[in-house]
């Protein structure tokens, strides 16, 4: 199969994170069309917005698809309601978050997807995954990973042992 690769985000933090993450890594390789090629390490990261919450577990995967990125997108809303997500307000605690990053080099803006992901280069519970698995990869008009990387506060964001362990037990 010759496709794209597309990066995906995935997060979460209620309801054992970590083996939600897991689930979803095991669900993004049954999208049709497509297949995981890449995973990240699960980190631990510190809320961002909304403070008062659990912290998340987020990680990264890279696909190769042959959907073009709304059809992804559908994919992967399907398998957020699939996970039983609730939409309540902006950085609101969520079962599962699955974001289209980056679909190839393309630069998407249509109502209801933006590629690249719009906050990504800033965000470093994204770059910190992202650089593990594709360090030298372009996020379109901004730069390479790494060099994004560098310009964020990585504090928060740490490889999560806990969560290992806890899918381990599942
Ligand atoms: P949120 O749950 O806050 O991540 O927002 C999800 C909504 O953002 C979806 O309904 C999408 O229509 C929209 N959206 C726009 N661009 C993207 C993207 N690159 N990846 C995921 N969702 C996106």
């Amino acid at each position: 199969m010759t496709g794209v690769t597309a990066y995906i985000a995935l997060g979460s933090n209620l309801e054992n994170p970590a083996v939600q993450i897991e689930a979803a890594f095991g669900a993004l390789a049954t999208i049709a069309g497509s297949r995981l090629v890449k995973r990240s390490s699960l980190y631990r990261t510190a809320p961002v917005g909304f403070a008062d919450q659990p912290d998340f577990i987020n990680a990264v995967g890279a696909i190769e698809t042959v959907l073009e990125p709304r059809a992804l997108l559908d994919a992967l809303l399907a398998l957020e309601a699939a996970r039983g997500r609730a939409r309540t307000f902006a950085n609101a605690p969520r079962t599962l978050d699955l974001d289209v990053l980056l679909y190839g080099e393309r630069q998407i803006n249509e109502h209801g997807l933006t590629v690249p992901h719009p906050h990504m280069h800033e965000r470093a519970f994204v770059l910190v995954p992202l650089a593990e698995i594709a360090p030298d990869c372009v996020i379109p008009g901004r730069g390479t990973v790494r060099e994004l990387l560098r310009q964020v506060d990585q504090r928060g964001v740490r490889i999560d042992e806990g969560a290992r362990k806890a899918v381990n037990a599942s």
